[in-house]
């Protein structure tokens, strides 16, 4: 596999394993950042769902969970707002962003089906095939421009 930048490295120690979510809340992240620009001071962010992207958005804005400037409220999309003293931005993944996150959620759901019941050997070439498709996903969602992955929804 190819390493990863070092952002992402970040985000896939703080998540425990490598997946499309966590590396798109990243990019989520990174962008909204991009948005408000340099020293914007102390941010209060807002993400829509419960998924792996909550560790990509902590690891690139720095607001948590724990701290309370991480917020949750699950309303089925895949935005993040992310608000400064002085301006707010809210991002959200492009539909291209989700139906490549998403063939990867159904080669998973397809190979993970009986995991317990499959030989080990099995189960090991079910991994590599699984793994081989991240090797291929994760390098895009890394290097691609953030138009591909993110739209602005609104600012102020
Ligand atoms: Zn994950």
């Amino acid at each position: 596999m190819t390493e990863p930048p070092e952002i992402f490295a970040r985000i896939y120690t703080r998540h425990g394993h490598r997946c499309p979510m966590s590396t798109l809340g990243g990019r989520l992240g990174l962008a909204a950042m991009t948005w408000l620009g340099e020293n914007a001071g102390e941010l209060q962010a807002v993400y829509s769902n419960r998924t792996c992207a909550l560790d990509g958005i902590a690891e690139a804005t720095g607001c948590s969970e724990e701290h309370g400037s991480l917020v949750v409220k699950s309303d089925g999309r895949h935005a993040l707002m992310l608000t400064s003293p002085h301006a707010s931005v809210e991002v959200e993944l492009t539909s291209e962003a989700l139906a490549m996150a998403g063939r990867y959620r159904s080669l998973c759901n397809r190979l993970e089906n009986g995991w317990d019941d499959l030989h080990v050997d099995e189960q090991t070439r079910r991994r590599a095939e699984m793994d081989a498709m991240l090797d291929e996903l994760l390098p895009q969602f890394w290097h691609v421009e953030d138009s591909q992955l993110v739209q602005k929804v609104k600012s102020k």
